[in-house]
Order: C-alpha cells, then structure tokens, then sequence
C-alpha cells in the first residue's frame, strides 16, 4: 500500500492535445511517472454532469470519442483500463454516509476528460478505474463531495479530477501556434494558484466575483473537478504545473496536492 495518495487535478485541454505533443502531456507523463502506483483511480470529468454524483459500475470502460471536428486519429485512441466496480460503489457508500446523494451507473464509459490524461500517465492502462461525475450543484458542493471521498486516499486510490482553468471559448484562437498566453486568462489563472498557495477557500468558492472569473468560467462545468480534488487534499499542500497555454487563452495547469514530507 502506497500511504496517502496524493490528489491530481489537470487541465485536460482540447482533446488534440495528445497529438500535439503539447506541453501538458508531458506533464502529464511526467506525473505518472512520479507519482505512487495507485490501487485504483476515480476520475472527476467535466464532461460528465448529472442529476447528483454518479459513479460507474463499468467492468470494462468503453472509451468514449465524445467530440467533434477533431482529427479521426483521436477516434482511434482507446483506454482499456479494467473498471472498478467495487470502487464506485464504495466511493457511492462513503458519499451517501456523508448525507450526500449519489447514485451508480450501470455502464457509463470514460469521457476524453477522464481518458485523456490517463493515456500519458498511465500509457499501459493497468490501474482499475471508476469514472465518478460531477452533479448539479455548485463548487461548495463539489468541495463537499471531495471531502466525503479522502478516505479513499488511504485506501490506495488516485483522485483524479479533470476539468480546465480557464474554459472560455470566446478567449480562444487557433490560429498561429506560440501565440502568448492571453493576459486575463493568465491573470485568472495566476489568481488561482496564490488563492490555492494561501489555501483561501472562501475566495475560491466565490471566484466568480474574482476579476475575470465568471469570464474565464461562462458555465462552471470545467472548474468544478478542481473543488471536488481541494476537498480530498484537506491540508495537503498543493504544487501547481504549468505547461503552455493552449490557443493562447486555454490555461493548462495541473495542481498536485500532498502532504507535508511525503
Ligand atoms: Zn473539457
């Protein structure tokens, strides 16, 4: 048994991140390489959202192409991590003894957000894998949520939270490549890695009202995975990655939160 697993959050990014040989993959392999083999792993995606927190009892994840209008070379990648159903049933029972709803899927696949990443830490797909989503509520919610999980990382569980720093479309261009980041995206993003560093909650929780916040986030789907991987650290101290910006204004950070010494 590894101890206490760290918690991960990265920015996943477009899903032509992978073929890019982008920054964020290689700071992505390089977690996997460093961080401790886990047990299992429950991944928070933002592109799953449902009525209230749902875990998948898949024993063998489909890998889910959920996009669009990307290169046909992405359809062709698949993650054949074996499922852990015993893993969202019991990240379902430490939810519901927290008095907080949440329900099983019987089947549900791994969404790019979840598998993405996962294919550049953890290329040979061995590590079991249960996909748990986000529900309808908001950060304070999903900090709830993280919480009611960090026993998990005693039990040799990777959390592993998947959504985006910044997520505004509008604050995008694809065109030329090494384009600099945009200022107010790096200004939301900085913002956030000194309210992390200060572990100052209540202005997290109310980073809408954050200079550009609502902007950076017009739907928070994207931002709410990083609330539920802060209520699984506690205390643990976060150390924050910060490969290129995509499109200028996409910021791809990836935060890893661990405690003091390990
Ligand atoms: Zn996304």
């Amino acid at each position: 048994m590894p101890g206490r697993l760290p918690v991960v959050f990265v920015s996943h990014g477009s899903p032509e991140a992978l073929l890019e040989a982008a920054g964020a993959v290689a700071c992505w392999r390089g977690l996997g390489r460093r961080l401790p083999e886990p047990r299992a792993i429950l991944a928070v995606s933002a592109h799953w959202r449902a009525r209230v927190p749902t875990a998948s009892l898949a024993g063998v994840p489909a890998t889910l192409h959920d996009f669009a209008g990307f290169a046909p070379a992405l359809h062709r990648l698949h993650y054949p991590a074996p499922g852990a159903p015993a893993l969202a049933e019991r990240a379902v029972a430490l939810l519901s003894a927290a008095g907080l709803a949440a329900e099983l899927h019987p089947d549900r696949g791994l969404d790019h957000g979840a598998w993405a990443p996962l294919l550049a830490m953890y290329p040979q797909a061995r590590v079991p894998l249960a996909q748990l989503s986000l529900g309808r509520e908001g950060p304070a919610a999903h900090l709830a949520v993280g919480r009611a999980l960090a026993p998990l990382r005693e039990e040799g569980v990777l959390i592993l939270a998947s959504g985006a720093i910044t997520h505004n479309f509008a604050w995008l261009d694809f065109g030329a490549a090494d384009r600099p980041p945009l200022p107010r995206a790096r200004a939301f993003a900085d913002w956030v890695a000194a309210r992390l560093a200060a572990r100052d909650l209540d202005a997290l929780l109310d980073y809408r009202a954050a200079g550009d916040g609502a902007e950076a986030h017009p739907s928070e789907e994207h931002l709410l995975p990083l609330f539920v991987a802060l209520g699984a650290a506690g205390d643990a101290i976060s150390e924050r990655h910060t490969p290129d910006y995509a499109y200028g204004g996409l910021a791809m950070d990836a935060y890893v939160w661990r405690e003091a010494g390990a």
